[in-house]
């Protein structure tokens, strides 16, 4: 309704909802306060860093794109790591804070406000990474999104995406505890209805062409209040896929 009247002409007819959009828009100023409300993404940025780091043999000298790259942390994580990285969003306030970072930072990540599809067509094959991280689960169609991922990355390339499970658990978790009971997230940051099961992003990858190679869960302990990987995948999950070097048959 009046977030269309807002909408930049690149996220018009895109595969993107406005008022999600708008919701990352209005807390954008705070997207590097590790106090603030992207608190989660700044304590889970070095396990994912470590994760995609280990699933992509490595980043140094890797043209990565980072889809839906908000203000930047996973980005210039892995530009600091050596990558050569590409952030594209269709939020323009969080692009335009990741830009200013970028001037405090130096670490050199070139943003465009552009969208996973029409990069996809614009320049198909050109990445040798891609990451798509806590992004689909906000997205009118995740499908679209995940076969977008699938073009934009090179042959032998690998695509990695988290986003949140659905189940009884994750309701619990993640909007139950961490929006009402523990406070880790803006109520209202997620719609559970949106979340994705490991075996629908599963297929939704395959139906893009894509393999999978590797999934992880991703706990929050609220005693320690630390976060760690492992095989429990009912709430957060990684999933990483490899587009094969040469369509089969
Ligand atoms: N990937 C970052 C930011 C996650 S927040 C990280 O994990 O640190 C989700 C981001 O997705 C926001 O910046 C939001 O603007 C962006 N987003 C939501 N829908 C989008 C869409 N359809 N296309 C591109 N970006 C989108």
């Amino acid at each position: 309704m009046t977030a269309h009247a807002h909408t930049h002409p690149a996220t018009q007819a895109a595969n993107a909802d406005p008022a999600e959009l708008a919701k990352f828009g209005a807390l954008a100023h705070k997207w590097w306060d590790p106090a603030g409300e992207f608190k989660p993404l700044h304590a889970i940025n070095p396990l994912r860093l470590d994760w995609i780091t280990d699933v992509a043999g490595g980043l140094a000298g890797k043209h990565v794109l980072d889809v839906g790259c908000g203000g930047g942390i996973l980005a210039e994580a892995m530009a600091t790591a050596g990558a050569t990285v590409t952030g594209i969003d269709l939020a323009e306030k969080p692009l335009s804070v990741a830009r200013l970072h970028r001037l405090e930072s130096g670490v050199d990540v070139d943003y465009r406000l552009v969208g996973a599809e029409a990069l996809a067509a614009a320049e198909p094959g050109r990445w040798d990474v891609v990451t798509c991280m806590e992004m689909l689960e906000h997205v009118p169609v995740p499908a679209s999104t995940v076969a977008a991922c699938a073009r934009l990355v090179k042959p032998g390339g690998i695509v990695a995406f988290s986003t949140l499970n659905r189940n009884l658990r994750s309701y619990a978790f993640a909007i139950l505890g961490a929006e009402y009971v523990l406070g880790l997230l803006p109520r209202g940051t997620h719609e559970w209805r949106h979340f994705i099961r490991p075996s629908e992003l599963a297929h939704d990858a395959r139906r893009a062409g894509l393999d999978l190679v590797a999934m992880t869960g991703m706990q929050y302990n609220p005693l320690t209040r630390a976060y760690t990987l492992g095989a429990d995948t009912a709430v957060n999950y990684l999933a990483a896929f490899r587009r094969p070097l040469a369509a089969p048959g």
